[in-house]
């Protein structure tokens, strides 16, 4: 039986549609996982529910996480906030963490994954550090494969293990990023500005977030495939 993997899919902005990249289904698919979609707008028991049916979840990229919960008001910058979809996807790292069940986060993932385990956002990369480095293609005009810069992951992570080497270019499409990390977290990758560009919770077997977009590289890429199937692998293994 092929491992279940939860996505949460959201509204667009004006609500009546759902939209989800269909590269995130392409990758699991790719790499043996059956994706079942979860629509955002359902009550939490009903999520619930399809989570004890799962053997793993995956967060996508998106918007931007409600400040409110990790105590801040909103910069000027942050937008799309989506309250069904911040209250769906919090609820299933809390899950995934207590149960030990596999989660991969990507982009808006990691933020989630950081925020709902009691870290919090820069809100703002160039509005916090006017050095930091490009971390925005979609605002230089590049396209969402641009390997706008490299990281550097740090040796004994499982992200070490799993992407085999410890210096790679990755593509970046996010103006947020993890500030203060959640306690249980520990950072396995950063840019060359400080920015923390993984992270993942040592205590589980596979809980697990980076903040760049390896959907978009791993038809091209081996290490960004070996993500997507590491992380189908750790769901298998549930039952
Ligand atoms: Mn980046």
């Amino acid at each position: 039986m092929k491992p279940r993997i939860l996505v949460p899919i959201a509204l667009t902005e004006e609500k009546l549609h759902f939209r989800l990249r269909r590269s995130y289904l392409d990758c699991v698919i790719a790499a043996g996982g059956l994706p079942v979609l979860v629509p955002v707008t359902l009550p939490l028991e009903d999520v619930r529910f399809l989570f004890e049916q799962s053997e793993g979840v995956l967060l996508v990229g998106g918007a931007d996480v409600e400040p409110a919960y990790y105590g801040q008001p909103a910069h000027p910058t942050t937008y799309g906030i989506d309250p069904d979809r911040d209250r769906v996807e919090f609820a299933l790292v809390r899950w995934a963490v207590e149960t030990d069940k596999p989660l991969l986060g990507l982009c808006r993932g990691l933020q989630v994954l950081n925020v709902a385990l009691g870290g919090t956002l820069i809100q703002d990369i160039p509005s916090h550090n006017p050095n930091a480095l490009p971390h925005d293609a979609e605002t230089l005009g590049q396209p969402r494969t641009a390997l706008l810069h490299e990281i550097t992951v740090e040796p004994h992570s499982q992200l070490a293990t799993l992407l085999q080497q410890h210096r790679l270019a990755v593509n970046s499409l996010h103006h947020q990023a993890i500030d203060q990390l959640a306690s249980s977290l520990v950072a396995t990758a950063y840019a060359d500005d400080g920015i923390i560009e993984a992270a993942e919770v040592p205590t589980c077997r596979f809980i697990l977030g980076v903040q760049w977009h390896p959907e978009e590289l791993a038809p091209t890429r081996a290490d960004m495939h070996r993500l997507f199937t590491a992380f189908v692998s750790a769901c298998a293994r549930t039952h």
